[in-house]
């Protein structure tokens, strides 16, 4: 099987017997390393059903980071900055709902609909696919990235192949080992995963050049922001990223797994970023099939992602800048 497919298949297994937030492809690193990771799973915190009410959607991390909360309305210039960055982010901020506007007297004020609760998760888990690992490509040093940076709680690699004691040689001793048969019923845990110190200063690995690794030091306060981001990120995004393309041969409902890319002409999950298009030579035009894929992760999940906003107050900035 592709990794794409296997990819969606272990999310779908993973969303079926968990409560965690489970997202696909978010960027593992802190600074410019360009690090994607290929699923992530968000452990729910004591306050998880009070962020789930407050938006369906990622929260801007420069919007957390200032110090607007539900009480007084504030000027967002004056907690954000003039930035073009930060009028986009408080933007968004009042479009998806966490925050209120108020343009009394002409001056641009905004307050969160509630508090930010920052313990809404717990353990997150970074998991790398390689449904083959005779050919790992740049698996180790994927993982090696992972550990140095300590950005997430645990690594896990995931795998369709039989694990040898040459795999487990090469793999590091803190990485867990999952095996997945996506026709199956169960993950074999082959090895947990030890804990990251994620409290402690991490490396970042930036460019890996011939005899050179650059490499930036990432101090805990640095690490604990861009965790929260991450979460926000998965929260927000999930894992049915992808978008169906208008091809008659595209369709979710027969597939193994409800609103999956499934293709009727190769009988296999497809990759449409990849694999879809009018390059495909089997491609036949269609209308793109009908499928609500936020209405499936409601239904699939054991929480809800959208619940009724509490939002009062929404109205976009003015122009007058
Ligand atoms: S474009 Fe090609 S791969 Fe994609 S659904 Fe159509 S036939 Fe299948």
């Amino acid at each position: 099987m592709k990794e794409f497919g296997f990819e969606l298949r272990l999310c779908a297994h993973l969303e079926q017997r968990t409560d965690s937030i489970i997202a696909r492809q978010l960027g593992g690193g802190i600074t410019e390393s360009g690090r994607v990771l290929d699923v992530v799973l968000i452990d729910q915190g004591p306050s998880f059903e009070q962020r789930a009410s407050l938006t369906d959607r990622a929260i801007p991390t420069a919007v957390l980071e200032a110090d607007i909360g539900p009480g007084r309305f504030k000027d967002w210039r004056r907690e954000l900055g003039q930035g073009i960055g930060a009028r986009r982010a408080i933007e968004h901020a009042i479009d998806i709902g966490y925050l209120e506007f108020d343009n009394t007297a002409g001056r641009e004020r905004v307050r969160s609909v509630d508090r930010y609760p920052v313990d809404w998760f717990e353990r997150i888990i970074a998991i790398e696919n390689k449904p083959d690992l005779d050919k790992p490509g740049d698996l180790y040093e994927q993982l090696q990235f992972d550990i140095s940076l300590g950005l997430v709680d645990e690594v896990v690699l995931t795998t369709a192949s039989h694990v040898t004691r040459a795999h487990l040689n090469r793999l590091p001793d803190v990485v867990g080992i999952w095996r997945f048969n996506p026709g199956g019923d169960e993950i074999e845990i082959i090895r947990t995963a030890t804990p990251l110190p994620i409290e402690s200063p991490g490396m970042e690995t930036i460019n890996r050049l011939p005899g050179r690794t650059e490499v930036e030091n990432i101090d805990p306060e640095t690490k604990a922001a861009a965790r929260i981001r991450l979460a926000e990120r998965a929260y927000g995004k999930g894992w049915r990223t992808f978008t169906f393309p208008a091809c008659a041969n595209l369709d979710p409902a027969s597939g193994p797994v409800e609103g999956m890319p499934y293709c009727e002409h190769f009988d296999r999950f497809v990759n449409p970023a990849a694999e879809c298009g009018p390059n495909c030579p089997d491609h036949r035009s269609g209308p793109p099939p009908a499928v609500n894929l936020d209405a499936i992760r409601d239904r699939q999940s054991p929480w809800q992602a959208a619940p009724p906003r509490r939002q009062s107050r929404q109205m976009h900035l003015g122009d007058g800048w």
